[in-house]
């Protein structure tokens, strides 16, 4: 299985889209790994995971077939995430030769926004609402919905991935998780976990994770035999204002054996 990362940024992206302090003036000069877009995740070639306003972007610098993306997850609705309008390019007179329609999955939100700007649907588009802890076939993957810690105006999802034999958790946008979602993956078993660092070294662990809380969650998940050593974590959608390069990130994590995304980073399962 692999697993690619395309966008590794919080909303602002880094450097800030607008910004000129110091952290974001030095990612400009350093470049390479420092240079982080907005989120999204691609699995096999043809799941994907959230649209951002950097997906034409993803595209050239990537050189992604985004013809061959069956499946499209939305985690929630925040800008970073979601990009609608642009899915309208993939429809007649836009995009030709692959096949429709486009499987769109997501909260109420994301299903409602969408259907408002893609009004050629059941032939291009079809729509599936996603409810917490309930099962979807996505393609040949089993995905299960579950809330995270986030934007309270919506049902922010996490994804519990289930695709040929391997476990994957797409755990962001989220601070540490709801009781519930602990409970549900207390019996699970996780080969991949990807993880929302974007506070850093800041004390938040709310509505967005830190370092701190990454580790804390690798703990428990090591201590309920819910990954094992072999597993891999992963942490990403940081944001600018923890100041921190991708050498510093590499650092910190380096004696937890976590790793740290950069864009366009490719992973084996
Ligand atoms: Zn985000
Ligand atoms: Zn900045
Ligand atoms: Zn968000």
């Amino acid at each position: 299985m692999k697993i690619q990362i395309l966008g590794t940024a919080a909303a602002e992206g880094f450097p800030g889209l607008f910004c000129n302090c110091k952290h974001c003036k030095k990612a400009r000069e350093l470049g390479g790994k420092n240079i982080r877009t907005r989120s999204s995740t691609i699995i096999d070639d043809s799941i994907k995971i959230d649209f951002p306003p950097d997906s034409y972007h993803h595209v050239l610098t990537h050189n992604l077939d985004l013809s061959k993306i069956e499946h499209l997850l939305f985690t929630h609705t925040h800008m970073d995430h979601f990009n609608p309008k642009d899915l309208g390019m993939r429809t007649p007179g836009f995009a030709h030769d692959f096949s429709y329609p486009l499987h769109i999955y997501g909260n109420d939100a994301a299903i409602y926004k969408s259907k408002e700007v893609l009004w050629h649907t059941d032939q291009y588009f079809t729509f599936t609402l996603m409810h917490p802890f309930t099962t979807y076939q996505v393609g040949t993957a089993k995905v299960t919905p579950l809330p995270a810690d986030h934007n309270p105006l919506e049902t922010c999802l996490l994804f519990y991935i289930e695709k040929d034999g391997n476990r994957i958790f797409h755990g962001h946008d989220t601070g540490w998780f709801p009781e519930q979602t602990w409970e549900w993956l207390s019996t699970k078993k996780i080969d991949v976990a990807i993880l929302d660092c974007t506070h850093g070294q800041l004390p938040e662990r709310r509505n967005h994770l830190n370092i701190e809380a990454v580790k804390d969650i690798q703990n428990v998940f090591l201590e309920k035999g819910i990954m094992t050593n072999k597993s891999q974590m992963i942490a990403t959608h940081f944001s600018h204002n923890i100041g921190l390069m991708h050498e510093d990130l590499e650092e910190i994590f380096a004696s937890s054996g976590i790793k740290v995304a950069y864009d366009g980073i490719v992973l084996h399962v």
